[in-house]
């Protein structure tokens, strides 16, 4: 879908939330830029992950009135004992010849085809969030970029956090860190407050949970600490954990990051997340398999371990 791109600058979003009490002070609007360079297994927001649209199919949806199969150029949907079935490497194809505009989501009334991201300018989502500065006024909240990865469209996440601040909005971001060095440096002009993901310490270890690795992260991780004491800049930093069983969960893991915080950042605010199943459902409406389906979240006793752990580093430990 393509809102107003023509004018000034753009850049690929996939949802804005309104009314957000997690990511951040007071009340929230989160913007999710899409696209993201890492995979983890473990993303609740498996549709952030791919660079430009997609084509998302909700079956509990569907009332079944086969329109789209009329429309689908590549006779990409198939009906197998009255159930749909989408051949998806077709609809690869469908996005270049559509330019990302999907002819099956594009007729679907009852919204069971649904192109999963958007082209927008600034000026759009300027206009969306400014709408609730009364809300971010007196909750103490304000915006906060999310994503997928808000680095990897700098332009736009530049042109977007300095008409945000024109408007004397509170500016977070949720980074997993990599980056290029610059976007993030020119981010903190206007930024109050940093989630900065750190997965795992260990370059391999980092490669096998996100296929890439995390050279590039640690080290953004110490230029970020450093520019900020230089500059006396007042912005908040925590560090995110993300706690995911037979993953990053594990005493290894956890204590070699905390440690890298504590000994190369010289200490900190640290945030653990717990792994949760709530993007269980969107795996299956993109057409690709969750490898975690079995995994359960760690228990109450286990996240309470690894902040005990932090506190004794001296580390301190926050719960949004
Ligand atoms: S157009 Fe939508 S509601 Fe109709 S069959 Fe296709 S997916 Fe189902
Ligand atoms: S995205 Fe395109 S190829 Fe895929 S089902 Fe829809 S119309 Fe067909």
């Amino acid at each position: 879908m393509l809102i107003n791109a023509e004018k000034g600058i753009s850049g690929w979003i996939y949802d804005i939330q309104r009314y957000a009490i997690h990511d951040g002070p007071g009340i929230r609007t989160l913007v999710f830029f899409k696209g993201c360079s890492l995979r983890c297994s473990w993303c609740c927001n498996p549709e952030s992950q791919k660079f430009g649209p997609e084509m998302v199919f909700f079956p509990d949806k569907c009332i079944g009135c086969r329109r789209c199969i009329d429309v689908c150029p590549f006779k990409a949907i198939e009906v197998k004992d009255e159930i749909l079935y989408t051949h998806r490497y077709f609809c690869e194809q469908c996005i270049i010849q559509n330019s990302g505009n999907f002819p099956c989501s594009d007729i679907c009334a009852s919204k069971a085809r649904v192109t999963m991201g958007s082209l927008v300018t600034v000026d759009y989502i300027v206009d969306q969030v400014t709408r609730d500065q009364w809300l971010y006024k007196h909750s103490g909240g304000g915006v906060t970029i999310s994503g997928g990865e808000p680095l990897n469209q700098p332009q736009f996440l530049l042109s977007l956090l300095k008409k945000l601040k024109e408007n004397w909005i509170h500016l977070a971001i949720e980074t997993s860190g990599y980056g290029k060095w610059d976007d993030l440096k020119n981010a903190l002009t206007y930024l109050n407050l940093i989630f900065f993901d750190i997965k795992a310490y260990e370059k391999s270890y980092h490669i096998n949970l996100t296929g890439k690795e995390n050279d590039v992260i640690l080290r953004n991780a110490l230029q970020l600490n450093s520019y900020l004491k230089k500059q006396e800049l007042d912005i908040d930093l925590i560090y995110r954990i993300p706690l995911v069983p037979l993953y990053t969960c594990n005493e290894e893991n956890v204590y070699q990051i905390l440690d890298f915080i504590k000994n190369k950042l010289g200490g900190g605010k640290v945030e653990f997340m717990p792994y949760h199943r709530l993007g269980r459902g969107k795996y299956q409406s993109l057409g690709r398999e969750y490898s975690l389906s079995e995994l359960k979240p760690p228990s109450n006793e286990v996240v309470q371990c690894f902040q005990h752990a932090a506190r004794e580093r001296g580390l301190e430990v926050v719960t949004l």
